[in-house]
């Protein structure tokens, strides 16, 4: 299988992060590209760098007040007296719906939603090479081939239209997804990320033609929260098109498999022409987020699952942390899936 990735993804370095108000070190490092590269590689995967795709496949999916504001929010943030030194919002509109901010301190709150995702002045070239690998995997798999691997990172399922979120700027999968929609009438995206992907599910919330389906770690107690829940089921004429499976914390590889096998259920209704695979590794029993139990041997049986629906796929990394199986856990995966596919 082919994998994606640019040297570039690899230059944010994002240093602020609370967790329940203190200060602790941000868990998305560089480092974690290390790791992902060594599995893909043991996978198999061959390693090539994306093309540079421009801004169009990320306009596709984000406002253009929004790209604007991550390109250059960095740049108007530094000429502020006393500033930090990564872009940190400090005050939030209860509600988005009214006027736009002119200073970078009121556009920094309306545009990021919690404190895991500092801007610094490498993020928007990271967050846009990211972008690209996806969308050279989403490229591949549309002239063929029936799977590729984008190693997005930083990742992007948190990320709305407008709203960088969960160290999230560009929404990676959605980028994949609406390319696929230009030779497939449907495409369906499944999230098997720890975290709920709230950000993929707002962009396509109101929309029929991608099916978004998340599993994840019951939000009544986890991160995001206020997304995630059964009851968001889609709105206009999305409704029906979005489904999520909360699972109670600590789910372990076999309830995780069953309601895989739920999610496809809805999948196989859908008819989807090919499939975007948000691929979180933090749902692995050893991960420092410790939501869910997934054991290494779960993963490959994760990959297994998926694979056997014989869809063209676009593998899209989204979480999975510093651990010593995140390489081994993304092999598992992807032998797994390679392993079944047709
Ligand atoms: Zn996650």
């Amino acid at each position: 299988m082919k994998a994606f990735y640019a040297q570039e993804q690899k230059r944010h370095d994002p240093k602020a992060f609370l967790s329940s108000g203190a200060a602790q070190p941000n868990p998305e490092k560089p480092e974690r590209v290390e790791r992902l590269l060594a599995g893909a590689k043991s996978a198999g995967c061959t390693i090539e760098r994306p093309r540079d795709h421009g801004l169009g496949p990320v306009s596709a999916v984000h406002t253009p007040e929004y790209l604007d504001f991550l390109e250059h929010i960095f740049e108007r943030w530094q000429r502020i007296d006393g500033a930090s030194a990564e872009v940190i919002p400090n005050i939030h509109p209860i509600a988005r719906n009214g006027s736009y901010p002119a200073s970078a301190v009121g556009q920094a709150g309306y545009h990021i939603a919690d404190t895991a995702c500092p801007i610094s002045g490498e993020t928007w070239q990271s967050a846009l090479w990211s972008a690209w690998s996806a969308a050279e995997a989403a490229e591949t798999v549309m002239a063929g081939a029936p799977a590729a691997y984008a190693l997005c990172r930083p990742p992007g399922h948190h990320a709305f239209a407008d709203v960088a979120g969960g160290f999230c700027f560009i929404n990676n999968s959605a980028v994949a997804a609406q390319i696929l929609r230009r030779n497939a009438a449907r495409v369906a995206i499944l999230d098997v990320d720890l975290h709920h992907g709230n950000g993929t599910q707002g962009i396509f919330y109101a929309r029929p033609d991608v099916l978004t389906v998340s599993l994840h770690a019951d939000p009544v107690r986890f991160y995001p929260f206020f997304w995630g829940h059964a009851d968001e089921r889609g709105e206009g004429p999305g409704l029906g098109y979005n489904f999520n499976l909360p699972l109670p914390r600590k789910s372990a590889d076999a309830a995780f498999l069953e309601a895989l096998e739920v999610a496809f259920q809805r999948i196989r209704a859908f008819s989807p022409d090919a499939l975007v695979v948000a691929l979180g590794l933090d749902a692995f029993e050893g991960d420092p987020f410790g939501g869910l139990s997934v054991t290494t041997p779960g993963f490959s049986r994760i990959g297994e699952a998926i694979a056997e629906r014989g869809l063209p796929s676009v593998i899209v990394q989204e979480g999975g942390y510093l651990c010593d199986a995140l390489g081994d856990n993304l092999t598992a995966f992807l032998t797994g899936f390679g392993g079944k596919a047709r």
